[in-house]
């Protein structure tokens, strides 16, 4: 069973397709002429404008994410605006822990919503995954990417960018919303289209 993606990106498309072989299930990229406005206000609404504009093109199942990093003491920044939150991720992290500066409280989440369209055009399935940690005072690890080294997972003395690839798609945001998509593909789709 083939699901468009609603993204651009092909690296994204090819770690979700490893998080899901075997599964019967292939992720595939848009149509060309994707280029979705996501001005929402939350990962919800983010998620549904780029779910919706991929499923215009492509009228079949559609999967879209939205991600990002919400901070207690921020009231929630950078969240939505994490991909924008300075020029360039150096400049993000660094932002980052300058308005941390001397805050005690340093509780936050990573999450990510992710909303499945079916052909016909509605929502099938919508679920948001988080994964809960604090932010460190300063960036540890070479893996990942984004705000992963400033992010001390909960009961753990590693970051998140001193995860292997495995280890962060155990525990990651993004791999448990798309496990509960599968979840949900597989008991309520895939079996009907075999059966
Ligand atoms: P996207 O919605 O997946 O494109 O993510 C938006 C932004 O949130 C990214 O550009 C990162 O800055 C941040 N982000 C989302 N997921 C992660 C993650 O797993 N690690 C670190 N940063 C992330």
């Amino acid at each position: 069973m083939k699901i468009v993606l609603a993204s651009s990106n092909e690296h994204k498309v090819q770690e979700i397709n490893d998080i899901v072989r075997g599964s019967g299930i292939e992720f595939i990229l848009p149509p060309a002429g994707f280029n979705p406005v996501e001005d929402g206000e939350s990962f919800e609404e983010n998620s549904l404008i780029k779910a919706r504009e991929a499923w215009k093109l492509s009228k079949t199942w559609t999967l879209a994410d939205d991600s990002g990093l919400c901070i207690d003491t921020l009231d929630g920044r950078p969240g939505i605006h994490s991909a924008r939150y300075a020029s360039t991720p150096q400049k993000r992290i660094e932002r980052v822990l300058g308005e941390m500066k001397g805050k005690s409280d340093r509780n936050a989440h990573f999450s990510c919503c992710m909303t499945l369209i079916s052909p016909e055009g509605d929502t099938a399935f919508s679920y948001t995954g988080i994964c809960e940690g604090t932010i460190t005072d300063a960036p540890r690890g070479t893996n990942g990417f984004g705000y992963d080294p400033i992010f001390l997972l909960k009961d753990s003395s590693r970051t998140m960018a001193e995860l292997s690839e495995d280890e962060k798609n155990m525990v990651s945001h993004r791999s448990i919303a798309l496990r509960a998509v599968l979840n949900y593909l597989i008991n309520e789709v895939h079996s009907a289209e075999n059966a």
